[in-house]
């Protein structure tokens, strides 16, 4: 049995280390992996502290989803993937066989498997093996990093742009806009279109969201009683943004939007805090035809459509922090910490 290095964490909540593990094998209807970028983010340290599962018989365990990689073995009963395909990853473990999952609308699979790198071992690793309807083609136009990103980074805001039909006539004000997905978002939105507010609230990140988006796109200081005037005001008709999009599940700040969104406009949450809730008094919905959306993730089709926004051109992603197994806990300890924001990729 040959070996390979991994990062595995023991427990949830504890440290991520590195060490030797087994090299695994595919076992019927998976394929094996060689694991060429993964991404290391907040999603994955929110993982790693429990967020999404903290059964204690899920661990030791092998964080990790966001990745691309090359095909590098398959189980028996494979048949719609070879060796040698470049691939990225679905990040949830969906059953193929439901209503929702036959119509495409694969994130909201009623008979749901939990995640990659929670459920199963996951890409903090030099090879990972992984269902075989979980890999998804990589274009030949895309590297292995921007597979990575576009596996949930990119995708995730796609699903946002999807759900809330963000075209040329809105304005979309992006709450903790410098964090991956509010980075990604903005750029997304830009491209359709639109017009971006870029929110957050410290100057270096302000000034990181300026510098690596467009002209369409412009930084809002999210701190101050005057938001709401200040963010209407930034409105290019005064009417207020017709999309919020809340990465970061502050009520104060949610609550400054919802004062300063246009008549029909969409809040949506992307959040999952267990104790927080956001509710407007009921006139206020019928009086302006606001509403509040939720938005989970992606389907598999918008997984390949980010690919294919950036491996042509359509989208920009910049070049992230790269770091090998060993640099992993020291970024996760930045994540945790609040030193670090966007992301990193892991270059096994
Ligand atoms: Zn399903």
């Amino acid at each position: 049995m040959s070996r390979m290095d991994a990062v595995v964490l023991e427990e949830w909540g504890g440290d991520l280390t590195v060490r030797e593990v087994e090299r695994p094998e595919p076992a019927p209807g998976e394929v094996r992996v060689d694991v060429r970028a993964c991404g290391v983010t907040r999603t994955i340290e929110n993982a790693v502290r429990g967020g999404l599962s903290d059964d204690p018989g899920l661990t030791p365990r092998i964080p990790g989803h966001e990745f691309a990689g090359v095909v590098d073995a398959v189980g028996d009963g494979v048949t719609d993937v070879a060796v040698g395909d470049r691939v990225l990853a679905y990040f949830y473990l969906t059953c193929g066989r439901c209503d929702r999952c036959r119509r495409g609308d694969t994130n909201q699979c009623t008979d749901f498997g939990g995640w990659f790198g929670v459920h199963r071992d996951g890409a903090y690793a030099d090879a990972t093996t992984i269902p075989a309807s979980n890999v998804l083609p990589l274009p030949d136009g895309a590297s292995f990093a921007e597979g990575a990103v576009a596996a949930d980074g990119l995708a995730t805001p796609l699903h946002v742009c999807d759900r809330t039909g963000v075209g040329d006539d809105d304005t979309v004000l992006v709450l903790g806009a410098a964090g991956r997905i509010g980075v990604h978002l903005s750029k997304l939105a830009a491209a359709r279109g639109a017009h971006v507010l870029a929110a957050d609230v410290h100057d270096d990140r302000l000034a990181h969201v300026d510098a690596v988006t467009p002209d369409a796109v412009t930084p809002v200081d999210a701190r101050g009683d005057d938001f709401p005037e200040r963010v209407r005001a930034a409105t290019p008709y005064g009417e207020g943004p017709t999309v919020v999009v809340d990465t970061v599940g502050d009520l104060e700040t949610l609550r400054d939007a919802w004062a300063a969104l246009a008549m029909g406009g969409q809040v949506v949450t992307l959040t999952t805090h267990h104790e927080r809730s956001f509710a407007p008094l009921l006139k206020e919905f019928v009086v302006t035809e606001a509403s509040v959306v939720g938005s989970r993730y992606a389907t598999k089709d918008e997984v390949v459509r980010a690919a294919r926004l950036l491996a042509d051109d359509r989208v920009e992603v910049d070049d992230a922090r790269t770091v090998d197994l060993a640099g992993v806990p020291e970024y996760h300890r930045d994540l945790r910490a609040g030193d670090a924001y966007g992301m990193a990729v892991l270059e096994p």
